[in-house]
């Protein structure tokens, strides 16, 4: 895009200019009376020396930059789009160092609600209020699948069709991915790992199924989907067998739940929360794996800021 420039010299600088040239006539003018003047009898193209002219020149300059005025003024104007600004240093998100969560906020001025936002998650869901919450209507089926290693987890893309119901609305899984340790704090606890199910409902509203991982004996899911990890950051590689989705469930699917947000940049708000009460096993080795994919991607505990938490007594 080319950007229509117009320079406009300040008027102080048009005079100056000329008042410098008016002077530099005069200096010449008064050195050839001078010069004369001493000199009657010579002729006049060696009545003033040229070192006399020359010095008097150099004063004359030097008198006029001492009145120097500023550079020019260059305004760029634009037809009603933003001036395109120098490239800046992309620094990315990440869970420490210049990238990291305290800093989200201020990497893009999308982010502003990872800074702002009361809404936030994650959060300590323990001590909410105990009511009989209405069962989450899960509808997993068996699905071809995807492992992708985003750079920040490991995620996991599934076929469409496999859904879950929440007051009558329905929310299509679209991946899931892990987070170690979990980012969910239960009463004081934050446990091995966690799963991320992200689903989105047709107005793009989003509602995930956190699922807390301990140590334990060898996760069957768990173990195919390790099975199926690509060899290389931001790339995908996908799965010769079918994941069934419901055995990444717990047994008991009593749960606590709430209103925040993503848990990554944009921090994006208005997700329904369904944190699942029971955790599911994974066996110390597959604990491992991941940690040495990614030891610790889990963004700190957010203020709950008066929201309500219930959870199925
Ligand atoms: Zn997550």
């Amino acid at each position: 895009m080319r950007l229509p420039i117009s320079v406009s010299p300040s008027p102080g600088l048009f005079r100056r200019g000329a008042a410098f040239l008016l002077g530099l006539v005069q200096v010449f003018v008064m050195a050839q009376a001078q010069a004369q003047a001493q000199q009657p009898a010579a002729s006049s193209k060696a009545q003033v020396s040229m070192s006399e002219l020359r010095d008097l020149i150099d004063k004359k300059i030097t008198e006029v930059r001492n009145n120097q005025a500023p550079a020019p003024v260059v305004r760029v104007r634009t037809r009603g789009r933003a001036v395109p600004t120098p490239p800046k240093e992309v620094i990315q998100w990440d869970y420490s160092g210049e990238g990291g969560p305290e800093h989200w906020g201020r990497l893009e001025p999308a982010n502003h609600l990872c800074a702002k936002g009361l809404r936030q998650s994650p959060i300590e869901v323990g001590g909410g209020i105990r009511v009989d919450l209405e069962p989450i209507g899960f509808d997993y089926r068996n699905t071809d699948f995807r492992v992708i290693d985003t750079g920040h987890t490991v995620e996991v893309r599934v076929e469409p069709g496999s859904s879950i119901t929440v007051s009558q609305r329905r929310y299509e899984l679209k991946q899931f991915h892990f987070h170690r340790p979990s980012e969910e704090r239960v009463n004081g606890r934050h446990h091995d790992m966690s799963l991320h199910l992200v689903h989105a409902d047709e107005q793009g509203r989003l509602a995930v199924v956190a699922v807390l991982m301990d140590q334990a004996k060898d996760h069957a899911a768990v173990q195919q989907i390790w099975n199926a990890l690509p060899l290389e950051k931001h790339t995908e590689q996908v799965s010769a067998v079918p994941l069934d989705l419901n055995a990444l469930l717990p047994e008991q699917r009593q749960y606590h739940t709430y209103m925040g947000s993503i848990t990554t940049p944009p921090c994006t708000e208005g997700v329904l929360w369904l944190v699942m009460k029971q955790p599911v096993g994974v066996s110390p080795y597959q604990l491992e794996v991941f940690g040495r994919l990614y030891p610790m991607n889990a963004r700190p505990i957010q203020p709950t800021a008066g929201r309500m938490v219930k959870e199925d007594r």
